[in-house]
């Protein structure tokens, strides 16, 4: 991988992450239920990062605690996701993130201006 996608992804990393906290830290922590801050927020993966089909999908991520992000224990976070957003559209995320994915330069900077302007949003 080029060194620009490298840097790139890490870019959308924390642009992405940035917003899932904006968009989450209200709700709490999405596993154990506990208040967060924007500050202990953490960007929480459901199916994990190293899934690049998934790793910046809205709906696979969370607000979660820094405890409950750093568990092995993802079943409580799939019956959590479950009650969110269905178990259909949890089936499929699951199988989507065993997908190929390969993200060009363009699709890169689309998503990191994408996440820049719901970030945007979500804090005004
Ligand atoms: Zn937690």
């Amino acid at each position: 991988m080029s060194k620009l996608k490298i840097a790139l992804e890490k870019r959308l990393d924390e642009i992405f992450g940035k917003y899932i906290r904006i968009r989450d830290f209200r709700k709490g922590c999405i596993t154990c239920g506990c208040r967060l801050t924007y500050e202990t927020a953490t960007c929480g993966h459901y199916m994990k990062r190293r899934h690049k089909a998934t790793r910046w999908s809205e709906i696979n991520c969370n607000a979660q605690c820094w405890a409950c992000n750093h568990s092995d224990d993802d079943a409580l976070y799939r019956l959590r996701l479950v009650n969110l957003i269905g178990e259909a559209e949890v089936q499929q995320l699951e199988s989507l993130a065993h997908d190929y994915a390969d993200f060009t330069i363009t699709d890169l900077n689309d998503l990191i201006t994408k996440f820049k302007i719901l970030t945007h949003e979500a804090t005004n």
